[in-house]
């Protein structure tokens, strides 16, 4: 009982990999399509992990999923991302059919843990993760623990209210921080400004990507400029937050948003210095990049797995 499996179930793919002890290189990997609309994810998922499995040799899958979830149960609730899984016990069904113990969490805590273990949270106890992309994710280590909650619903990073009265968030409510920060809300933003007359090189296009916007705006684009720094302005006030909460060593940052660097991380400082509670929670506050890029998912699953099973001996 050798290798650990982990699998991380993404929109468009669900990628599982095998791990010997101590090593976050894989011996063996798999790809598939999830393909989350289409029905089968199930089967697709059981058929890959059948891929990489060693008879007698497995001792726990990890799962790093799309939420919410509960980990404790280890239900899918309801995730908007994969529709036939409604109150889905994946956990139970898996260690059914396989049968050793399955763990899981959201891919947001588990890339959490994972730079936590092996990236750029690496010697840090307490930590606060945030991916930036087409939502906002958190993760949060919390004196060299995972922060699951009692229902394991905790670190919704992305859905902390910033203006009950501001724009409409992913999930439907309004004014959270993924409302103002993420990709589609920054091109959302920016193409309201135009609509209502501001100037800029860019026409409004609904498919203009934070990339395009990114361009514009090192090469002097005022508005695209402004778009980026407003989505730092209320980062800064999200993180202050954070920061009076968790009072982290270390705040790391994922995502393709977040690649766009000074554009939003200086807009972001600014803000996060004039609205944080004690200028006491920025003494050795390090800032960083998220480590793991692709795999922080798959590794967070590995982590969690091996973690959980540690727990048990
Ligand atoms: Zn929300």
């Amino acid at each position: 009982m050798t290798l650990t499996i982990a699998v991380d179930i993404g929109g468009t793919h669900i990628r599982v990999a095998a791990y010997e002890p101590n090593s976050t290189v894989p011996v063996s990997h798999h790809r598939t399509q999830s393909l989350a609309q289409t029905p089968g994810v199930y089967d697709r998922l059981m058929e890959a992990i059948k891929q990489v499995w060693q008879d007698g040799q497995v001792s726990a899958i990890g799962i790093a999923s799309p939420g919410p979830l509960d980990p404790h149960a280890g239900v899918i609730l309801d995730t908007p991302n994969i529709p036939e899984w409604d109150n889905f016990p994946l956990a139970a069904k898996l260690t059914e059919q396989f049968g050793v113990p399955v763990y899981l969490d959201n891919d947001a805590n588990l890339a959490g843990l994972g730079e936590w273990r092996y990236g750029a949270g690496r010697e840090h106890h307490d930590l606060v993760y945030l991916t930036i992309s087409t939502g906002i994710g958190g993760g949060v280590i919390s004196n060299d623990a995972l922060l699951q909650g009692y229902r394991g619903m905790g670190a919704e990073l992305g859905h902390m209210l910033i203006d009950p009265n501001g724009p409409f968030c992913g999930c439907g409510k309004r004014g959270h921080i993924e409302s103002f920060a993420s990709g589609p809300s920054i091109v959302r933003y920016f193409n309201e400004q135009l609509d209502a007359g501001q100037k800029s090189s860019l026409q409004s296009h609904p498919n203009l990507g934070t990339a395009q916007l990114a361009e514009a705006a090192l090469g002097g684009d005022s508005l695209a400029i402004s778009a980026f720094s407003r989505a730092g302005h209320y980062l800064g006030i999200a993180v202050a937050n954070f920061l009076a909460i968790f009072d982290p060593s270390i705040l790391i940052f994922g995502g393709g948003v977040s690649q766009v660097g000074d554009l939003l991380f200086k807009p972001f400082e600014e803000s996060l210095h004039k609205q944080v509670f004690h200028p006491h929670y920025l003494d050795d506050l390090v800032i960083a990049k998220a480590a793991l890029g692709d795999d922080a998912g798959l590794l967070g699953a590995l982590a969690l797995a091996r973690m959980k099973s540690d727990e048990i001996k």
